[in-house]
């Protein structure tokens, strides 16, 4: 029989009324087996989730300062959960053992674990499933990294013990057995490790939105939902900020070849996004989707005859690397190349770095552009369809942008245009109508 495991992230668990729509979901299915659980989150848009408030008691007992109410208020947040769902359950001794360890210095990371941790708690008995608590089962080695091989190893002897259990996300245990927590958004993480851990067929993601979007909808008016996208593709996507999970969640199941399923808790009949190894299966469109981002600057350096000087290339990228920054693109021509970087990683090192690029290889000139936004298209289509380049830049072009800059993968999976940042809405939404609409 199937297994799967489905994760639930915090606005799924943010009250009572979500918790029942969780537990139906669950229980509409056999093969769901391994729940991993977030903390409750946002009830309504200004809401405080509630990880938020137990990182404030943890600032608020290293200040010294009384964090009676803000404790009272999670207390609150959880009994009302509980009260709601009409469940014989009391977290009060957790409560005030939580509350001692906040008060006697406890770790940041616990503070905030002991979101989850109550959480799946109440979860656990609510549906009836072992609750299974991550602290014993997922690890971090030394330099704080997950210790990937020992938590597969303990987590699937550990769960083959548990035919049906909720695991709560987002923390794991340091070497000296201190709790130690992923960054934000980490229950994502610990739904594929335990995906991994069972051999699970499918890992089933639940959240507020019917999967991963093929444009960003502040840009685009009702983009329309992904609906299979492979590893590499998410990835690119997610590099250039378009976010469905947590970027490290696709590590623990890529090695074992296990599909991601984007569901929405609130609707729960979309078929959401696949997120799958690899495929054959083209979309209805030639690409996938597409993302962008503000904030980059180009270093733009000509010189007569640079294609025939060799070490030219070296003895820039050794100057970035001097000053520890990181490139992104880095586009040349016969005589000139350009280095597109982040701002923000430029900012304190800019003129330095352009007078010392300037003289190690004795440049023309060297001209610094900032406000630009580059913007990737991406799909695996794009390796069998003939013209998509000009169809980009044609669609940018035909709105009155100017590209600034240019640069294809090799992988042909994705092409990546820079433009003004005043440009970018206006060029998204040209590539999304030229292939979408
Ligand atoms: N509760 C944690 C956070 O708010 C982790 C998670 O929800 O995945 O970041």
């Amino acid at each position: 029989m199937d297994i799967k495991v489905v994760k639930f992230g915090g606005s799924s668990l943010a009250n009572a009324k979500q918790f029942e729509k969780v537990a139906a979901i669950i229980k509409a299915e056999e093969s769901r087996k391994y729940v991993v659980a977030s903390a409750p989150g946002k009830r309504f848009s200004d809401d405080i989730k509630v990880t938020d408030m137990f990182y404030k008691c943890f600032e608020l007992a290293v200040a010294k300062k009384s964090i009676d109410e803000t404790f009272a208020n999670i207390i609150d947040r959880y009994n009302e959960i509980i009260s709601d769902l009409n469940i014989d359950f009391s977290l009060d001794e957790e409560f005030e053992k939580i509350k001692m360890a906040v008060l006697h210095r406890a770790s940041r990371d616990y503070v905030a674990s002991r979101g989850e941790y109550l959480n799946s708690m109440i979860l656990a008995a609510y549906i009836g499933y072992d609750f299974v608590d991550a602290e014993n089962c997922i690890f971090f080695d030394e330099k704080g990294m997950l210790d990937i091989e020992k938590t597969n190893k303990v987590l699937s002897e550990t769960l083959i013990q548990h035919s049906r259990a909720v695991i709560p996300g987002f923390y794991g245990c340091n070497e000296d057995g201190t709790i130690k927590t992923f960054s934000r958004g980490g229950s994502d993480i610990t739904g594929s490790i335990v995906a991994r851990a069972i051999q699970a067929d499918i890992y089933e993601n639940w959240t507020d939105v019917s999967g991963m979007l093929m444009a960003d909808p502040r840009i685009v008016e009702n983009p329309k939902v992904i609906s299979t996208i492979t590893y590499n593709e998410l990835r690119e996507l997610a590099y250039m900020g378009a976010t469905v999970m947590h970027e490290d969640a696709i590590f623990p199941v890529k090695i074992s070849n296990i599909p991601i399923n984007i569901r929405n808790t609130n609707a729960p009949e979309d078929a959401g996004t696949m997120i799958v190894p690899s495929t054959d299966m083209l979309g209805a469109n030639v690409i996938t989707g597409i993302a962008g981002k503000k904030g980059f600057s180009i270093i733009n350096i000509e010189k007569d005859m640079m294609n025939s000087e060799i070490g030219f290339g070296r003895r820039v990228l050794e100057v970035l690397e001097n000053h520890k920054v990181c490139f992104e693109h880095l586009p040349s021509s016969i005589d000139t190349m350009s280095v597109v970087i982040g701002t923000c990683e430029l900012r304190s090192t800019k003129y330095e770095m352009v007078a010392e690029i300037a003289k190690v290889v004795d440049a023309d000139r060297v001209t610094v552009e900032d406000g630009i936004a580059l913007i990737a298209v991406v799909g695996r289509g794009m390796v069998k369809a003939k013209g998509t380049a000009s169809r980009v830049f044609e669609a940018i072009a035909n709105n009155g942008i100017n590209i600034k800059m240019i640069d294809q993968g090799s992988s042909e999976r994705n092409i990546i245009v820079g433009v003004e940042e005043n440009d970018y809405a206006g060029a998204l939404r040209a590539i999304y109508n030229e292939f979408v609409k």
